[in-house]
């Protein structure tokens, strides 16, 4: 079996490798074949617009349905794959591949939603290769770039200048979106949103489930709207759960939301089914 994994550089299993690989190898075989074997879906989560609740646009959250021991979220397996780049490479690179499956299908079928946001690991946003790949995968189906949002946390972009740098001049100009993730938990300078171009800020959930608590929560809040505001960008909140989060960010501004109280991620055939019934029940 170790020779069906040759290719993507994985190493033959041995007893004498030690506690470490006897640990470490088995969940990066099983990662790799599930990558093989499909085991690997994308489920999506609809963003609504903040004002008309109609949806906009829609998340790709990857899941694992793995074998005996049912549906598994990125949690489980994604931070594993970080500490390897090529593992996590080839995660990214077959997430962006089947990201573009489902856009090319949908527009085939005349599907209203037909722009999907991806997320990205920081180590293949700042990878040189990556542009290209993604610019052959957009030819091959026949894609504009404008069609993907790729959200990326902010570390990525604490690098001056750099290969990150560049990804983001290209994607500019390929039309593809950059969301910065989970804003505001990345203790980073905030001058890097005027020297990269970026076209969303979303607000992470953990500002978002304190509004309605303290008045300070709210106010750092609303200051992040204002400053996505000033800089023209869209701005985005995850993680809305209740009614009172949703009226406090479309008060204050805020562009798009994204939660439990709107949608759960769910899988293609869900998604579709919605839409259906949506498309349906507002004829
Ligand atoms: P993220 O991009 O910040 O995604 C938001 C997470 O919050 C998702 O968890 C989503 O299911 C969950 N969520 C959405 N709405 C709500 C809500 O109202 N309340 C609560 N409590 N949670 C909500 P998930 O799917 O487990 O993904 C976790 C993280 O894994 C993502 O965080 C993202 O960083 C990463 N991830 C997911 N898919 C991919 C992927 O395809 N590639 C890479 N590299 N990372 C991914
Ligand atoms: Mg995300
Ligand atoms: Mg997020
Ligand atoms: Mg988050």
């Amino acid at each position: 079996r170790a020779k069906e994994y040759g290719r993507n550089g994985f190493q033959c299993y041995t007893p004498d490798m030690g506690q470490r690989a006897s640990e470490v190898l088995p969940m990066e075989v099983a990662i790799r074949a599930a990558l093989s074997n499909h085991e690997l879906e994308l489920y999506f989560q609809p963003k609504v617009d903040a004002r008309t609740h109609t949806i906009v646009s829609a998340e790709a959250l990857l899941r694992w349905s793995r074998p005996g021991f049912g549906l598994l979220s990125p949690g489980a397996f994604i931070p594993f794959a970080e500490e390897r780049a090529n593992l996590m490479r080839a995660i990214d690179t077959y997430v962006l591949r089947k990201a573009c499956m489902h856009l090319a299908r949908w527009r085939k079928a005349g599907v209203p939603v037909t722009s999907i946001a991806l997320n990205l690991s920081a180590s293949q946003f700042a990878r040189a290769g990556m542009i290209a790949e993604l610019d052959e995968l957009l030819l091959e189906f026949g894609l504009d770039g404008s069609l993907l949002t790729l959200e990326v946390t902010e570390g990525v972009l604490l690098a001056e200048g750099g290969v990150a740098a560049d990804n983001m001049l290209a994607l500019r100009r390929m039309g593809v979106q950059v969301s910065i993730d989970d804003f505001g938990t990345g203790f980073s300078s905030l001058s890097y949103l005027h020297r990269f171009p970026v076209d969303e800020l979303k607000i992470d959930r953990s500002f978002v489930s304190k509004i309605g608590r303290t008045g300070k929560d709210a106010a750092l809040v609303k200051a992040i709207i204002g400053l996505g505001r000033d800089l023209s960008l869209r701005v985005v909140a995850e993680g809305v759960e209740t009614t009172e989060q949703a009226e406090y960010l479309t008060s204050s501004g805020c562009d798009v939301l994204q939660g439990y109280l709107f949608y759960l991620p769910m899988s293609e055939e869900q998604f579709l089914e919605m839409l259906g019934a949506q498309a349906f029940a507002s004829a």
